[in-house]
């Protein structure tokens, strides 16, 4: 696919479609020194001048070995093991406390 870029500042009759992107030379303030003042961009548009939206591609962000990462998005962690302890002690203990719905609960990733 051929890449068109152009100066939206330009009037579109006068507008120059260029291959490459860039600064407009038209458009962009240059100090008596030609430094540049104040750029002003060309941006992608189709080949008669029209600007196109910027088709980014939805890709996970992928970590070193190449296998996506979330990104902002903690993993859930795995509990340790004393974790786990503690939950079946708190089972344990639920158990004994005479509310059975809560000891249904709590003992419920004890069958593992
Ligand atoms: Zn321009």
């Amino acid at each position: 696919m051929m890449k068109n870029y152009a100066c939206l500042q330009c009037s579109p009759d006068e507008r120059t479609i260029f291959r490459h992107k860039g600064l407009c030379h038209e458009c962009t303030q240059y100090d008596s020194e030609g430094g540049v003042v104040e750029p002003v961009y060309r941006v992608r548009t189709d080949e008669y001048g029209n600007p196109i939206e910027r088709i980014r591609a939805e890709r996970p962000p992928v970590n070193r070995s190449g296998i996506p990462q979330n990104v902002g998005f903690r993993q859930p962690r795995k509990p340790t093991k004393k974790q786990l302890q503690r939950e079946e002690t708190y089972a344990r203990i639920a158990q004994e406390v005479p509310v059975p719905t809560m000891a249904e609960t709590l003992a419920g990733g004890e069958e593992e």
